[in-house]
């Protein structure tokens, strides 16, 4: 590993700063009076006066003060700003809780067909059959790989497939006549549960994690009452911990009328091993995003699929995909026939470039394929905890699913903290892992290594954390004032999330 107090380089020259990571102005600040991307001809019909051909008010009298610039300044500048991105395909990306796999390039490849990718959405069913086939497909898929039976595709992200599996239980609670008022959300649980919760208007009730991190039969029984309409309940657990009593959770809920969500978020780490529709779950999302190897954040659109169990269906949301078998073959068609349906989440079918992109990582994997991401992720998990273990403070220390937590508290005397060890890890070359959540771990920081990487790449990040944790000791203030080697350093988070500055202030014009 090379040291990162290395001399950072030569002086700023020009627009390059160390080597060839370049430092890039804003457009406006490049642009140069006089200068186009392009180049017309000259004219062979008169010159007209626009004032001629428009109402004075239509004309303006300064100019809108745009960039000028030629083609390669701007190809330039997009693709320097291109090369700022961390991404899964420069390295690791430990961000627990998003699964930051890899997304294979035949994913790609394939959502760029002419046939999906330039289809209208308003195309009707009868010219969209090889779409509708391939959406009623990866409904199937899912249905299969989760144990539920039906899902529909609509909803944008997990926390909108969350709004909408809360919308569907309390319909369903309605319409038997039932107003309950409370929803069971465990400790440990996302922010967007509780807010999924809370949006329908429910009251949210926090269950407290046991000491071993997991939920006990007992706490949820204690609040389990004929006002609550779900447990919310993410399986495995945001501290990477498989919820053992999961069946009998569910049996308390059920046995008093409430139904159970299931936060899909983590569901790497039980492809093709357990599904949690057989665990009892009624409802859940799917993160096609995390999951099923899409694109993620910057890198593209969301979706967040939700399955059901029949006695959900009725509430789904239209259009639902049907396939008939009839003599003239196989078709599909939209159908609305849902008249207890909560209506619509999404303009036409939902991000149908990530639905293409799932089902093709789906086809390319293979069951078999499946169910060794999950193995793979969850002996990444194992030697990351079973390599920091000894170093890093361990909160909970049992074997772990897809991701694992360590906590900044065997630091303490240092005065280093979760943060700056996140920020310092950058200056290693990583992206930081998720920090300070699960909220009831202080000082934490969640690694999701993921299926996708190597055993050398895990050696590396593993002795990035080693190497800081001896900084931390020897020069506390190295990491407590990192990142060193990125264009800025350490930011006023505060100052920069209230008095955000989003819009560039040009300089007046020269006159
Ligand atoms: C990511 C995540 C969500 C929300 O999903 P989005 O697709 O980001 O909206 C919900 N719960 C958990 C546990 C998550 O990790």
């Amino acid at each position: 590993m090379t040291d990162p107090r290395d001399d950072l380089g030569p002086e700023r020259v020009g627009h390059a700063t160390r080597g060839l990571t370049w430092e890039e102005p804003l457009l406006f600040e490049r642009s140069v009076r006089g200068r186009a991307g392009y180049s017309l001809p000259d004219l062979d019909v008169p010159d007209a006066d626009p004032a001629d051909a428009f109402a004075g008010d239509a004309l303006r009298d300064d100019l809108p003060g745009l960039p000028e610039l030629s083609e390669v300044d701007v190809v330039r500048h997009f693709t320097r700003l291109s090369t700022w991105n961390a991404a899964v395909d420069l390295g690791l990306y430990p961000l627990g809780s998003c699964t930051m796999k890899y997304n294979p390039k035949v994913n790609e490849a394939l959502a760029r067909l002419p046939g999906f990718a330039s289809a209208h959405p308003l195309q009707p069913a009868a010219e969209a059959q090889g779409f509708l086939e391939l959406a009623w497909r990866l409904e199937r898929a899912l249905a299969e790989v989760s144990g539920m039976d039906r899902v529909t595709l609509q909803p944008a992200a997990g926390a909108q497939g969350e709004l909408a599996g809360i919308m569907m239980i309390r319909a369903y609670h309605e319409h038997r006549g039932e107003h309950r008022r409370v929803v069971l959300v465990p400790d440990s649980a996302h922010g967007t549960n509780p807010a999924s919760a809370a949006l329908n208007d429910y009251r949210v009730v926090s269950i407290p994690s046991g000491e071993d991190g997991i939920l006990h039969p007992e706490a949820v029984a204690q609040a389990m009452t004929d006002e609550v309409a779900a447990l919310m309940i993410t399986n495995p657990n945001t501290l990477g911990l498989f919820e053992t009593h999961i069946a009998e959770l569910c049996e308390i809920v059920h046995a008093r009328g409430g139904l159970v969500y299931g936060d899909g978020a983590n569901l790497n780490a039980l492809l093709g091993i357990a599904r949690p529709g057989d665990l009892g779950i009624d409802v859940m999302h799917f993160n096609l995003h995390k999951t099923f190897s899409t694109p993620h954040g910057g890198g593209g659109p969301g979706s967040g699929p939700v399955g059901v169990k029949n006695l959900l269906a009725p509430y789904l949301p239209v259009p639902m995909i049907h396939r008939r078998e009839g003599s003239e073959g196989v078709g599909f068609s939209l159908d609305y026939e849902f008249p207890l349906s909560i209506g619509r989440l999404h303009a036409n079918f939902g991000n149908v470039g990530m639905f293409v992109r799932a089902w093709a990582y789906f086809r390319s994997l293979g069951p078999e394929g499946l169910r060794r991401c999950a193995e793979m992720a969850v002996l990444n998990a194992n030697y990351v905890l079973a390599k920091l273990r000894g170093t890093w403070h361990v909160p909970i220390d049992r074997p772990v699913m897809h991701e694992c937590v360590v906590s900044d508290q065997a630091l303490a005397a240092t005065g280093v903290t979760t943060l700056d060890v996140a920020k310092r890890l950058i200056d290693y070359g990583y992206h930081p892992p998720t920090v300070y959540f699960p909220l009831i771990v202080h000082g934490a920081l969640m690694i999701e290594p993921t299926e996708s990487e190597p055993k050398e790449g895990l050696d590396r990040f593993i002795a990035a954390l080693s190497a800081i944790v001896t900084e931390a000791h020897s020069e506390p203030e190295r990491v407590r004032t990192a990142p060193h080697r990125t264009r800025h350093g350490r930011l006023d988070e505060t100052r920069a999330a209230r008095r955000p500055v989003l819009r560039w202030q040009p300089d007046p014009p020269p006159s």
